[in-house]
This record gives structure tokens, sequence and C-alpha cells, in this order.
């Protein structure tokens, strides 16, 4: 049995650029220098975004970058059911309640600056609705996300819950920063952190490498392991990739794709060897 297990898990929202070329080759090395597995997982419940020809380009673009995979892609699509039992679960507990507001309400009510401001941490409108009143929203059809009630989340635990990063020591998870965050959004069926969590968990994934940017999601994906007795895996954050105006690569950066780099004459090992690696 191999001890190590890690995965990239892109969602098929557009090309895959030179950051993510980091973060897959960052996690098959881990994978490939341990003699462990290195998983592929699509994560497109996204239907509104996620494109199935961005899907086989991004085989297409990894295979070219010199990249195998261990055992069959996962497409979070085929698996809607598992994440809503595991909503249900959650749901039973009374830990979810269904959130009516629109991005507008939440910032106008948590007095952001921005209406739509989507950092604002809820303000809890929908969590002190009574019983009378939820009936009466959920009676005429308003679309609702499920929020999960953070702080009836945390009493329920055993105990304090351990983290562990990469490299450091174990430290105690503080999933409160995140408030009363959504599991499920009104236009798809689950949340990332909830199928990310979920998925990482079913597919054995003993070390989560991905970008700095998710470093605070760790921990509330260790409290969504706790509350769903899934498996705690080690935790590796990786540096974000720049382009020439000194802000991190994104979708919009047609020029750095793997595609674009190809067509324009690279070769995987130039790539390669410009993000650092030698295979
Ligand atoms: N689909 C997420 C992304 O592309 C994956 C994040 C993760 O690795 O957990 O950012």
């Amino acid at each position: 049995m191999s001890s190590i297990v890690t995965r990239f898990a892109p969602s098929p929202t557009g090309l895959l650029h030179l950051g993510h070329g980091f973060a897959a080759l960052t996690a098959w090395q881990r994978a490939r220098q341990a003699g462990g597995r290195f998983l592929l997982r699509l994560e497109d419940i996204d239907t509104q975004r996620c494109r199935p020809e961005f899907a086989a380009a991004i085989l297409e673009d990894l295979a070219w970058l010199g990249l195998d995979w261990d055992g069959p892609v996962r497409m979070q699509s085929a698996h809607l059911a598992d994440y809503r039992t595991a909503l249900e679960s959650l749901a039973a507990r009374g830990l979810l309640y269904p959130c009516f507001c629109t991005r507008t309400d939440i910032a106008t009510a948590a007095g952001a600056p921005h209406a739509g401001d989507a950092t604002a941490r809820y303000p809890g409108t929908c969590r002190r609705l009574d019983a009378t009143e939820r009936a009466a929203k959920r009676a005429t059809g308003a679309p609702f996300a499920w929020r999960l009630d953070m702080e009836r989340a945390c009493a329920s635990l055993a105990g304090p819950l351990d983290l562990t990063l990469d490299g450091e020591a174990p430290r105690r998870a503080s999933p409160e920063a995140f408030g009363d965050v959504v599991l499920a959004r009104k236009d798809t069926p689950a949340s990332y952190h909830l199928c990310a969590t979920h998925d990482d968990a079913v597919q054995g994934v003993t070390l989560v490498t991905r970008g700095e940017d998710l470093r605070p999601a760790a921990d509330l994906h260790r409290l969504l392991q706790a509350l769903l007795g899934w498996p705690a895996p080690l935790y590796a954050h990786h540096r974000l990739l720049c382009g020439p105006d000194g802000r991190r690569l994104a979708k919009r950066d047609h020029a750095e794709t793997l595609r674009a780099l190809r067509e324009a004459g690279q070769s995987a090992g130039e790539v390669r060897a410009r993000l650092g690696f030698t295979l």
C-alpha cells in the first residue's frame, strides 16, 4: 500500500495556464517521488461556467506537459447524489438552514461598502427566521441556498480540531472566520467546499496540495471532515504564479495558457523547466 495520494482538481471553466501547470506538477511530483498515487478530478458542478471542451483540453494539456494520473478522472457532476446525502446528513442534525438573501441583501445588512460584496461575512438574517417565517418563504418558491450554522456546527463537535499543514506543527483549526458559509448555492447543488472535501475523503487523498489562496479553506474543510466523519489529510500550499503585471495568473491571461505556449512552439520540457521542474 502506498502511503501518499495527491490530486489536481481544476474546474473546466477555461484553458489551463502556467499556474495550473505548476499546481499540477507540484501534486504529481509529490506523489511520484514518494511512489504514491496522483489523481485527477474535474470540479465541474457549476454548469453555467464549466464546458466539456475545457474538460477535454485539460486532459490533453496535462498529458502534453508530461503528466499521467492514476485511475479514471473523477467528474464531480457525476456524483451530485453523494453531495446531497452529505448535505442531508448535516440538515438532519439542524446544522443547515435555507438562506433566501440576495447578494445585495447581504451587503446591505452587513454594511459592506459595495452591494454584492461576496467577501462579506453573512450577517445571519435567515438564521434568525422562525419556523413559520421559514416555511412561508419556502412556500413562495423563492430560490434559496443552504448555509452552515457555524456556531451550532462548532458546538456539536466533541472537542477542538487539530489541523496539520505540511511542514508546520499541528494547530487548532478555526473555521469560525467563515461565518455561516454556503454549502449549496441557489444555482448549484453543492459548494466547492463540500464537494472538494467529500471527494478528497472518498478518493483517499492523503495530501492536498493547492495554492496559497486556498490556505484559509483548510480550516473550514477540517470542520466539514469532523462533522461528516471523514479523515483529515495533510495540507500543503504552494506559491501562486504571477504575470508580468505582478498579479496572479488567471484564466483571462490567454497568452500564458499551456495551449498558447505549445502553439507558439515551446516544448513541454521547456515549459516544465520554466516552472522549475525537471522530470
Ligand atoms: N477547483 C478548485 C480550483 O480550481 C480546486 C481547489 C482545490 O484544489 O481544492 O481552484
